[in-house]
């Protein structure tokens, strides 16, 4: 069971996506904490299992193979104040997570902050365009500079 914090598990493409987010993050005085990159079916459905048939809270509405994780094009991150993770999304929490999210956006990525269904503050993707259908089908993004 695979559920990696490491860039180098992230598709080269996204990884160095990601590096400039972390950089850019760094050059605004946030520290931000990588919490997931890459994740294996198998962790995948014990994910989805928590808060349906293990207790705990909903955390994700992706079965295994219909999360960009299991495809290595998203990974998750935590803003931290002080060496603490801020997990609030109200008053200064919100503020911090709009900026970060904005960083993410500057380099290019998908924000899932700005979702409609599912908001998910914490997780950032770059598809080039494609949808889970294509990867399922074998495609890649390895054509995009
Ligand atoms: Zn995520």
């Amino acid at each position: 069971m695979i559920n990696s914090r490491k860039i180098e598990d992230l598709h080269p493409k996204v990884a160095a996506m990601c590096r400039e987010f972390l950089e850019r993050c760094e050059a605004a005085d946030i520290d931000v904490l990588i919490t997931s990159t890459y994740r294996d079916n198998e962790s995948q459905a014990a994910l989805f299992a928590q808060g349906r048939t293990k207790p705990g809270h909903r955390v994700t509405n992706a079965r295994p193979g219909h999360s960009y994780h299991n495809w290595r094009v998203a990974f998750d991150v935590v803003p931290m104040r002080n060496g603490k993770p801020v997990w609030g999304t109200s008053g200064q929490d919100a503020k911090l997570w709009e900026q970060v999210g904005r960083i993410g956006e500057e380099v290019g990525l998908e924000w899932a902050g700005r979702w409609q269904s599912f908001k998910e503050f914490p997780h950032f993707q770059y598809t080039g365009g494609m949808m889970l259908a294509d990867f399922q089908a074998g495609k890649t993004i390895e054509g995009l500079a």
